[in-house]
């Protein structure tokens, strides 16, 4: 087993409309002190921690940090160099063997020397944040970028010599159609990225498209969300797409050129250990989780005051476990080994899965598990079916 390392960093260009994440707009001159105080944390993470009443279980503190993940908001609009600058301060802090160092990055914050520091800090792999290939849908989802800066930004990456690359789709976007659904997944395969993320539109409540569904207006094209059954058929159809294009499904949302599946999302799907840093931060020990203070000025006055960052901690029951066992085993197309299970837990679970299986919405082979891939849309209906 190894240990997983994510970075927080929580600002963004402008709010896309249907979000209400945890990120601000903010000027570049927080970026620096923000960079500082993620880098102070890692620093004395044991002490902060501890302070915090987390309980690092021993062998944790011998595992080597294989995958760290920088995500947001829009991590690639700090500056290489303070991106740089935190990973040195991992290299320093923990036993590191990196594989994969994941950056999320916009299309329009692309450029060739950018992309040049990236790589010589050690990043190597790219989530790219590309939603849709049509300008229609990225204006009304309020996003920064258009289908111009997808194609301009690719080169400088390839250049940079960032070969493990992610491309980002949304299905769902206020004025997508079928017919524009299938011209991004054409424009996407040209491409041919290692990787790609096939999200379903999720509208925040308190987004400014949330407001106006609930409401009504015109100003953020509430009245142009597809329907739940045509977000499905495009997903149907992404699936369809991907997989003649020899990509492989290998979670409900991740399709991967063999060999590129995400090292570091597999831990969270997987139960390993993982460290998040920066304001709104998760981490997983085994026993117990915690999460940092979401507002990025009140984190970097904890961290600047030598204080803890964590505001929620909570330990993890053998039910809790459970429960996160069946959950996440089931967003993986590999499915869910009962034996392990029961030997871990101790508990019989094949009985639980029997009517589920006669409906078809499950599939068994041997002692594994695992949704039916027609039925992959509605795997939380079955998780609550298998909790009753
Ligand atoms: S969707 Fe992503 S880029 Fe857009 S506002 Fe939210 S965090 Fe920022």
């Amino acid at each position: 087993m190894s240990l997983g390392i994510y970075i927080q960093v929580p600002f963004c260009q402008t709010k896309c409309t249907y979000c209400n994440f945890h990120t601000g707009v903010v000027s570049a001159s927080r970026f620096a002190p923000y960079a500082r105080a993620v880098e102070a944390e890692i620093r004395n993470y044991r002490e902060r921690l501890s302070g915090a009443g987390v309980a690092l279980p021993e062998f944790l503190n011998k595992l080597k940090v294989d995958t760290v993940y920088f995500g947001g908001g829009t991590p690639s609009l700090l500056e290489a160099r303070q991106l740089a600058s935190i990973l040195d301060e991992i290299r320093s802090t923990f036993a590191c063997e990196f594989r994969e160092v994941t950056l999320e990055a916009d299309p329009e914050t692309v450029e060739p020397a950018k992309a040049d520091a990236w790589a010589a800090a050690g990043i190597n792999r790219i989530s790219f944040g590309v939603q849709s290939f049509s300008d229609i849908e990225l204006k009304a989802a309020g996003r920064m970028h258009r289908r111009a800066d997808v194609y301009r930004a690719v080169p400088f990456l390839q250049a940079a010599g960032l070969a493990n690359v992610s491309f980002d789709l949304i299905a769902g976007l206020p004025h997508q159609t079928a017919e524009t659904w299938w011209n991004s997944l054409r424009d996407l395969i040209e491409l041919a990225p290692e990787h790609v993320s096939i999200y379903l539109l999720e509208v925040d409540e308190g987004s400014r498209l949330g407001a106006e569904i609930l409401q009504g207006g015109i100003r953020y094209a509430a009245g142009s969300v597809p329907t739940d059954d045509a977000m499905a058929d495009f997903n149907n159809t992404a699936r369809e797409t991907l997989a003649k294009s020899g990509y492989g499904h290998y979670e409900i949302s991740n399709f991967a050129q063999p060999g590129f599946e995400s090292q570091h999302n597999l831990k969270y799907w997987r139960r390993e250990p993982y460290l998040g840093f920066g304001a709104g931060a998760h981490s997983f020990s085994g026993p117990q989780r915690w999460a940092n203070v979401h507002d990025s000025a009140a984190y970097v006055i904890a961290v600047t005051n030598g204080t803890t960052p964590v505001e929620q901690l909570e330990p993890v029951s053998e039910s809790q476990a459970l429960e996160e066992e069946l959950f996440l085993g089931l967003r993986q197309l590999a499915g869910i080994d009962l034996d392990r299970l029961q030997q871990v837990y101790g508990v019989a679970l094949a009985p639980r899965f029997g009517s589920l299986e006669s409906s078809g919405l499950i599939e068994r082979e041997g002692s594994v598990v695992r949704l039916a891939p027609r039925h992959l849309s509605v795997s939380n209906e079955v998780f609550v079916e298998l909790m009753r």
